[in-house]
């Protein structure tokens, strides 16, 4: 699940999207329990989320007052179906990584939220979308079984991903039964090595990152008792370097997305004991950079999916405490441009594949109210193709499996009805996880 899309020589630059003049905001300390955040210039702009309502004509209703504010996704979505599933969702995850819910005395919101109870929500019930989930699930199965085309040959060698992509999609949208679980299950055995490492497909060479793929498909199957766990683990905690960083495999290759996928890895076969975990926290903690992000080595320039990669680990070892929420929490809220989506990086171009990275971060350092759910939500509607199913990256481009994935595991963080909760750290159904740690 970890190609990041990072393409660093890509000439998407957004100037116009992303105007957010943070220089020019400061946090208003008078509404204790809110989260108003106020353009400090005597005009009172909208800043914040440049977007196409007329805020003008809403002020003049005085309807400023913060105790309004109820989150649009509730108020969208059928009555009795999100607001459930969130309690058990969210429930489940703060007491798994021991975090606190309370609300932040201080932070941005985007004020169209001030206004939602008032015509808003009518306005966008008719323009959004909805999810052809039927229609990506028959577009994963029939992806699954074109070997002969060009994205298949191109997906050769890192199947194994593609496949957990595929599956983990599947099972979100309660499709998983539509696969023959133990023809999967023995392929998946066959791209083990010898070492006990897996590759991205029968012969190739072994790798943490498809590693990871191999244990969390078996983890959607109930399947991780075929595994030897010792060889298994043993193979991941000989990749953790002297700095408690780790290698991605044998060549070396140092990055924290390794750290992430060791990490998670080793939580999922329960065998964190197996590394020096202070140390590998330690090495993260080196990666953190003066905007609050994360980059891949220390120094490294911030970016949402190694962020995703950093605060994940740091949730699985319970070592967010190491994390400024609010300063990251701003930098990832600022990655929502005006159609809603989310980018990588100031200045980048919107990406379905963002709604995972920067919202599962979100989450986990509970700050997901910083940015415009329902804006998001539609963004990712967009990029449907309603016809043949699948999901791109932007509206209107050509549909593939690692956007389909991110897409609808987006909606699952947002809460959007019929689609089964994720868990940000793990990124594998809050059942199946529930599964191996409650039993
Ligand atoms: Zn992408």
């Amino acid at each position: 699940m970890l190609d990041l899309d990072l393409n660093l020589n890509e000439s998407d630059e957004t100037p116009s999207e992303n105007q957010f003049p943070e220089l020019q905001l400061e946090y208003s300390a008078a509404t204790s329990n809110s989260s108003v955040i106020n353009a400090s210039n005597a005009g009172d702009q909208e800043y914040m989320y440049p977007c196409e309502y007329n805020f003008d004509i809403l002020k003049q209703n005085n309807l400023q007052d913060d105790k309004n504010v109820r989150f649009v996704t509730k108020q969208l979505f059928p009555d009795g179906c999100s607001e459930e599933r969130e309690f058990n969702s969210r429930q489940q995850y703060y007491h798994r990584y021991n975090l606190q819910i309370k609300k932040t005395r201080r932070g941005p919101r985007s004020r169209s939220s001030q206004y939602r109870e008032y015509g808003l929500v009518n306005i966008l019930k008719t323009t959004m979308g909805t999810l052809a989930g039927e229609k990506h699930a028959k577009y994963i199965l029939l992806v699954e079984k074109k070997k002969d085309d060009v994205e298949s040959v191109l997906m050769e060698h890192l199947r194994i991903n593609g496949a957990y992509w595929g599956l983990t999609t599947l099972d979100i949208l309660g499709k998983l039964e539509a696969v023959e679980q133990e023809q999967v299950v023995s392929w998946i055995i066959s791209c083990q090595h010898e070492s006990g490492g897996f590759g991205g497909n029968e012969g190739h060479d072994p790798h943490v990152l498809y590693t990871l793929s191999a244990i969390q498909i078996l983890a959607l199957f109930d399947k991780i008792d075929v595994l030897d766990i010792e060889k298994v683990s043993s193979y991941v905690a000989s990749l953790q370097n002297e700095d408690g960083s780790f290698s991605g495999d044998i060549w070396g290759e140092i990055d924290t997305r390794f750290s992430y996928v060791a990490i998670c890895s080793l939580a999922l076969l329960q065998r964190l004991d197996k590394i020096n975990v202070e140390k590998a926290v330690k090495y993260i903690i080196s990666c953190k950079n003066l905007d609050g992000g994360f980059g891949c080595t220390p120094g490294a320039e911030s970016h949402a999916g190694q962020i995703f990669c950093c605060i994940g680990a740091l949730a699985i070892t319970g070592s967010l405490h190491y994390v400024d929420k609010d300063l990251l929490g701003w930098w990832l809220c600022e990655r929502q441009v005006k159609s809603g989506g989310l980018n990588g990086r100031p200045e980048k171009l919107p990406d379905v594949c963002y709604s995972w990275w920067v919202l599962s971060s979100l989450i986990m350092i509970d700050r997901v109210h910083w940015i415009d759910k329902d804006k998001l939500v539609k963004f990712i509607l967009d990029c449907q193709d309603m016809e043949n199913g699948g999901i791109s990256d932007r509206p209107d481009d050509a549909v593939d499996v690692f956007h389909t994935y991110f897409g609808v595991a987006g909606l699952s963080l947002l809460e959007y009805p019929g689609v089964k909760a994720i868990d940000p750290a793990y990124a594998l159904p809050v059942d199946v996880v529930n599964r191996i740690f409650l039993r």
